[in-house]
């Protein structure tokens, strides 16, 4: 089942007469397709969790449409959508069973939809297979650990056959193992059973891992919708630039001058196409190549073997993130005791950007 989302709009008063309405989610126009897991992503308070409660019907949007095919759902209440919830607190029945709190919203169904006994008790044993839980039917909630008692969350959320799956936060009460455990299972359950999902997450990993595609949102306004591997590569601004990836995409000041980009004054790289201007460089960890007649000269500070790779950190006047790191493969590192280093650049990991907006500044036609 598709999810559409028509100029989307969600403002809330604010909390003291001064101050202007909050806009949470600001006219979001985009199509969920079907069948497909979407990372909803970004800073906490953008927005996420009030996309999703619009999308649940949990709260009314201020504007705008939500359509699941076909259907216009908007002015459904939230038990007549089909939605299957999971918070990031389990919200199970601390006095019911596992069994009991899979079967709770099958029982809750009236009159047509009501599932017989029989069927009742055939479903909540497949989700909870699926989510492979079956041995632990008997057991309170207070008996498992936190990465079960989110599975039995999961599969009450999937007993009653919901067309769409929303997920809020679903790992962040977890332990880190649990975490990546955890998303893997969702993602193999998402796949099994084909629902259109969406998973909230400020986790850029989490998202990038787990997702379809990701939305990167901020401050309510959507930024960019792509495959996670798309958006890492070619961002379309510096904030999706540097909401993504680890270590973090190194911020430098820099200038445009006769179609060679500088940073303080080194020539580092050839930007056909941009005229002259002042510009913010982002440099992905790994668009940073040691050689030693390389154009970008810099301060180096420390080496870091960490198995497979390398970090170097080092420094630069043009410096505007709070530190600076390549990452190189381990066999490529510089000898140590060395006080600086000399890099050339990877022109696919090197992104421009407005100074004042943020905008992607392209060059040589990408
Ligand atoms: P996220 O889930 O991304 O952390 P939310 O969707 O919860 O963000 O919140 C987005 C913005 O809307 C925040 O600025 C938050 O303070 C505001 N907000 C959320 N719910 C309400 C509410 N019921 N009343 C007023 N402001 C709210
Ligand atoms: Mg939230």
């Amino acid at each position: 089942m598709k999810i559409v989302l028509q100029h989307l709009t969600k403002s809330f008063p604010s909390r003291d007469k001064k101050s202007a309405d909050v806009i949470a989610v600001n006219d979001f126009d985009f199509e969920i397709p079907d069948g497909k897991l979407i990372g909803l992503l970004g800073p906490s308070g953008c927005g996420k969790s009030t996309t999703l409660n619009l999308i649940c019907g949990l709260l009314t949007p201020t504007f705008g449409r939500i359509f699941f095919g076909e259907d216009d759902v908007t002015d459904l209440p939230p038990e007549n959508r089909g939605v299957g919830l999971v918070f990031q607190n389990y919200a199970l029945y601390p006095h019911l069973t596992v069994r009991k709190n899979i079967l709770f919203p099958l029982q809750n169904l009236k009159g047509a939809e009501r599932p017989s006994k029989a069927e009742m008790e055939e479903r909540m044993l497949q989700c909870a297979r699926l989510v492979q839980i079956e041995s632990l039917l008997e057991r309170k909630p207070a008996e498992l650990s936190g990465g079960q008692q989110q599975r039995v969350a999961i599969a009450r959320a999937l007993v009653k056959r919901p067309r769409v799956l929303l997920l809020d936060e679903p790992l962040s009460n977890l332990d880190a193992r649990l975490r990546l455990q955890t998303r893997e299972e969702i993602r193999r359950i998402q796949r099994e059973t084909g629902v259109t999902t969406v998973f909230v997450t400020h986790d850029q990993e989490e998202a990038m891992s787990i997702s379809d595609r990701i939305v990167v949102m901020n401050a309510g306004v959507l930024q960019q919708i792509d495959r996670p591997q798309t958006v890492y590569d070619d961002p379309i601004n510096q904030f999706v630039a540097q909401f993504l990836g680890t270590p973090p995409i190194n911020m430098f000041s820099g200038r445009v001058r006769d179609g060679r980009l500088f940073l303080g004054e080194q020539s580092v790289l050839v930007v056909p196409g941009v005229s002259d201007c002042e510009v913010n460089v982002g440099i992905r960890p790994e668009g940073f190549v040691i050689d030693p007649e390389g154009p970008l000269g810099c301060e180096l500070l420390a080496v870091e073997v960490m198995g497979r790779d390398t970090s170097v950190v080092f420094d630069h006047s043009a410096r505007l993130s709070p530190s600076l790191r390549a990452v190189i493969p381990s066999e490529e590192r510089t000898h140590a005791g060395e006080r600086s280093v000399r890099f050339s650049l990877k022109p696919s990991k090197v992104f421009l950007f407005d100074k004042t907006a943020g905008a992607r500044v392209r060059f040589g036609g990408k």
